[in-house]
């Protein structure tokens, strides 16, 4: 079994990120600027923007984060991204998810000019990626495609169950690795809360990418020897052997999977890093356009 180590495969990625932009910087070229909006105080959210945040200054983007009370009007939300679809100097725009109940995240995800939208959740970017064309990816299904590239899996050919089918991370994921692509030319299985039996789907799984939310919701018993396991799921979980009170765990029952299979994703350590990776090269991206 062998471990895929999100921290290992980000950092290559950061590093390379790094000297590209460094070679931009040095060249008097613009450098690439990511705006994040955060919409009230949800713990959650705000160690995610602050983590996505941090890694461009790190690897020498310019990033600006708004802050915007919980209860701003929507109309006001979408009256900042507009001015943010304006401002030549800013080449991507991210809106942290999800958002108070009062705003519609349609409205908000319609809104952002497809050629700033870094996660990649507009409805053009999706219709181009289900077509095959370069269009900006969901960050979270970019990354992971980023990490079996990394560690140069090979997916040809393989069964893949995706769990959930989020716009986020299922949906897209499903498509992506069911595309005429390296990593991809997978025969996809998608799942969800209405499937009857899931484990009959798991277990025929070469690769079970679990996109859930629901804690070490796959175990040891619904993975065939050998699969490859892509764990999306961030669960906080109470514990009382730290100090905030939880911990973190996957969607999938990491210590009883991780000696069936051939590879696996730890959490944290795992997917979550890259998604960040990913909403960086996509930044990048922007600034080109
Ligand atoms: P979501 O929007 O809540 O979607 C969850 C999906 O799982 C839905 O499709 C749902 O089915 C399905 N599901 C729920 N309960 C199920 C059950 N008992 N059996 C089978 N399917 C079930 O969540 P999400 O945004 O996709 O996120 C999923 C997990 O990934 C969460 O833990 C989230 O925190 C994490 N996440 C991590 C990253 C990262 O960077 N690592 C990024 C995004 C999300 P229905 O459609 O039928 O309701």
């Amino acid at each position: 079994m062998q471990i895929l180590d999100g921290k290992k495969a980000a950092q290559a990625i950061r590093d390379e990120l790094k000297i590209e932009v460094a070679q931009l910087a040095a060249e008097g070229k613009k450098i690439p600027h990511l705006a994040a909006i955060l919409v009230g105080n949800n713990g959650a959210s705000e160690t995610y923007v602050a983590a996505k945040v941090k890694a461009c200054d790190e690897a020498g983007f310019l990033s600006t984060l708004i802050r915007m009370e919980a209860d701003t009007p929507e109309i006001k939300l979408l009256e900042q991204i507009e001015k943010l679809n304006n401002d030549p100097d800013v080449d991507g725009i991210l809106v942290q998810l999800p958002l108070p109940a009062h705003i519609r995240e349609e409205n908000v995800i319609n809104t952002i000019d497809p050629e700033k939208d870094v996660d990649g959740f507009h409805p053009v970017n999706i219709g181009k990626m289900v077509q095959g064309v370069p269009a900006y990816i969901p960050a979270t299904p970019h990354g992971i495609m980023l990490l079996l590239e990394h560690f140069k899996i090979d997916t040809k050919g393989k069964h893949a169950v995706v769990v959930g089918r989020s716009n986020i991370v299922g949906r897209p994921m499903s498509i992506l690795l069911s595309a005429n692509t390296n990593p991809g030319n997978c025969t996809v299985t998608v799942c969800h809360s209405r499937t009857p039996d899931i484990k009959f789907h798991t277990l025929q799984a070469d690769i079970i990418v679990a996109a859930i939310g629901k804690p070490e919701f796959i175990t040891a018993d619904m993975v065939k020897e050998g699969a490859i396991i892509i764990d999306v799921g961030i669960n906080r979980i109470e514990s009382t052997e730290t100090k905030s009170g939880y911990r973190l765990v996957g969607d999938v029952d990491f210590d009883n999977v991780a000696p069936k299979c051939s590879y696996i994703t730890p959490v944290p350590g795992g997917v979550g890093l890259m998604t960040i990776c990913a909403l960086m090269k996509n930044t990048l991206l922007a600034r080109g356009k």
